[in-house]
């Protein structure tokens, strides 16, 4: 059957069979894992994990054209859920031992990772994420303070994961092939990580530095706090410094000031 991909689902399939072999090795599975696949497409990388043997291997599609396909590819060695994976309820698959998969489409990526971590782990719980992304937000993922790069992202995906690049991927690796570079990354869950009340208040005080960007932190600090002067002398900040100058658990501890007084 053939598919011709549809840009608004970003979907550029992978063709290169020594990458494929590479991210599928990536997730180090054997048959003791449960693994779910977003995004298979046209089953690629599906085929590559499904020698691995998996006890259980879910894939969550949204293209109802390829859902047809990987039943007539797949039969029923997978289980194949067409839905949106931003609207897909994960507590269904929450397992210790799930292995997640996605050469994710470009558009919700973000959005996507940003979902795992604002899944409590008693709620979501999993193994390891092994998602592919656009380089460029790779690196905002990736990146330490006093870089161009840093920011909300790096600050929001280290609070929970430990996070390691596996390698960047060329267009011509995929098809059609997309007009930027992509990078593998590994995320997996911190033991021990600062509980805050609810996640949503890091993303909110991380978007007040940030939208402020150039702006020292003084500015910021007086939107977010009555009484900023306390938070300055508790924390012992500069504050002639810039959002970028500050450290990723100087804004975790923050958000504790922050939801202790509201
Ligand atoms: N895994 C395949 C591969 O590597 O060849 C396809 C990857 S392609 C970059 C992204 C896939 O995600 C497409 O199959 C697309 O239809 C699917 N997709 C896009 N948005 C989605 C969503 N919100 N929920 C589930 N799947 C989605």
């Amino acid at each position: 059957m053939k598919i011709i991909p549809k840009k608004s689902l970003g979907q550029n399939f992978l063709i290169d069979k020594s990458i494929i072999e590479k991210i599928c090795n990536s997730g180090n599975i054997s048959r003791n894992n449960n693994v779910l696949e977003i995004g298979p497409g046209t089953g690629n990388l599906t085929e590559f994990i499904l020698q691995k043997k998996p006890k259980k291997f879910y894939v969550i599609e949204k293209d109802e054209r390829l859902i047809k396909n990987l039943k007539e590819k797949f039969d029923k060695k997978i289980i194949i859920i067409n839905e949106d994976i931003l609207k897909y309820n994960l507590k269904l698959l929450s397992d210790k031992d799930l292995v997640i998969f996605g050469n994710l489409p470009y558009n919700v990526s973000s959005q996507i990772l940003a979902n795992f971590i604002n899944y409590s782990y008693s709620e979501f719980s999993y193994k390891k994420l092994v998602l592919m992304f656009q380089k460029e937000v790779a690196d905002r993922i990736l990146a330490k303070d006093n870089s161009k790069n840093y920011g909300r992202l790096s600050i929001f995906s280290s609070w929970k994961l430990n996070i390691k690049k596996i390698m960047d991927i060329n267009p011509s690796s995929f098809f059609p092939k997309p007009k930027v570079m992509s990078s593998l990354l590994i995320f997996e869950p911190k033991i021990n990580y600062i509980k805050f009340k609810n996640s949503k208040n890091l993303e909110h005080i991380t978007n007040v530095f940030f939208n402020q960007r150039r702006k020292m932190i003084k500015k910021p600090l007086n939107i977010l706090f009555k009484n900023s002067k306390k938070v300055i002398d508790d924390l012992n900040l500069d504050t002639n410094l810039r959002p970028q100058n500050l450290k990723k658990e100087t804004f975790y501890k923050i958000c504790l000031i922050y939801e202790k007084i509201n």
